[in-house]
């Protein structure tokens, strides 16, 4: 395994495992790998001859008063997890490396952006857009690997990729849980005891709401409430949205049909956590 921190080497590499017909599997991250990144690196592993691992806090993602700065980091130890995992190549970028000089031109992401985290975090998916765009441009994955996690991510993304052409495969991987439901994220650092104790209310209450889904509730009112009161009565978390909405498509809907999505997000302390359910009705 090698980590490449310059674009000019990381494409010249590629360049040549291309040549020698080599399919390449992406993984974009921010790194602070867990285990959810894990499964996107061995699926990727499973799918592909070349595995490039991106480990790069996108400072064009975050907004003022995020946690671009605070947000963690260790290559060192993001090195070990990859080399286990069998990536072949790390890059691993500086901001300068990525953004010489302020883009001359941004994106805007206009639809599946306006709900859940993109009311919450505005411009969030337009930083999301470039980086992937210019990532997809340096590497040329035949294949990109994202987690269900970030649904509206992944929903985003494959809107970017149909609307522009870019050629390459978007493989969704279903979301790593800790034994309690609790979705393995990097920013679960921050939760202090009492509320690594509480979290897994969020994934509890979208599994209940699965349940009276599957025992014939039809209403997203009625779907949302329950998700609501399980959180309100089971952690100290603020919400910040509950949402059942038509998924890829995220619109609100009064009757769940279809493929649907419902989705959560809660600020406790130090972290806003998010998690989600997508369920065929
Ligand atoms: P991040 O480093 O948080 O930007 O995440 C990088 C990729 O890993 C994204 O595609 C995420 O959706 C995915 N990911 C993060 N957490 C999980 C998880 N618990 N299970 C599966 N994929 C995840």
């Amino acid at each position: 395994m090698k980590t490449i921190s310059d674009i000019t080497t990381l494409k010249s590499v590629l360049q040549e495992d291309r040549r020698g017909g080599a399919s390449i599997g992406f993984v974009p991250t921010m790194g602070y790998l867990h285990e959810g990144h894990q499964s996107l690196m061995e699926q990727a592993r499973k799918d592909n001859e070349i595995v490039v691992l991106s480990v790069f806090v996108n400072p064009l993602q975050f907004g003022p008063n995020e946690d671009f700065e605070t947000y963690p980091r260790d290559i060192e130890r993001d090195e070990k997890v990859a080399r286990a995992a069998g990536v072949d190549y790390i890059f691993y970028p500086s901001v300068e490396e990525m953004y010489p000089k302020k883009p001359s031109i941004s994106f805007h992401v206009h639809e599946r952006a306006g709900v859940l985290c993109g009311t919450q975090r505005p411009g969030h998916f337009d930083g999301v857009a470039a980086v992937l765009t210019k990532l997809f441009n340096i590497v040329q994955p035949d294949r990109a690997y994202f987690g269900l996690k970030d649904a509206q991510q992944v929903a985003v993304i494959e809107s970017l990729v149909e609307d522009f052409n870019i050629p390459v495969e978007i493989v969704p991987v279903k979301t790593i849980r800790e034994q309690d439901g609790l979705a393995k994220s990097s920013r679960n650092v921050y939760l202090s005891e009492k509320e690594r104790d509480e979290a897994p209310a969020i994934f509890r209450s979208l599994e209940k709401a699965e349940k009276a889904i599957s025992e014939g509730e039809r209403e997203a009112a009625a779907i949302r409430d329950i998700i609501i009161s399980e959180i309100e009565s089971n952690s100290g978390g603020i919400i910040d949205y509950i949402e059942v909405l038509s998924y890829p498509d995220l619109q609100p809907l009064k009757e769940i049909k279809g493929r649907i999505i419902m989705a959560a997000a809660v600020k406790f302390s130090r972290a806003r956590l998010i998690d989600n359910k997508i369920l065929t009705v």
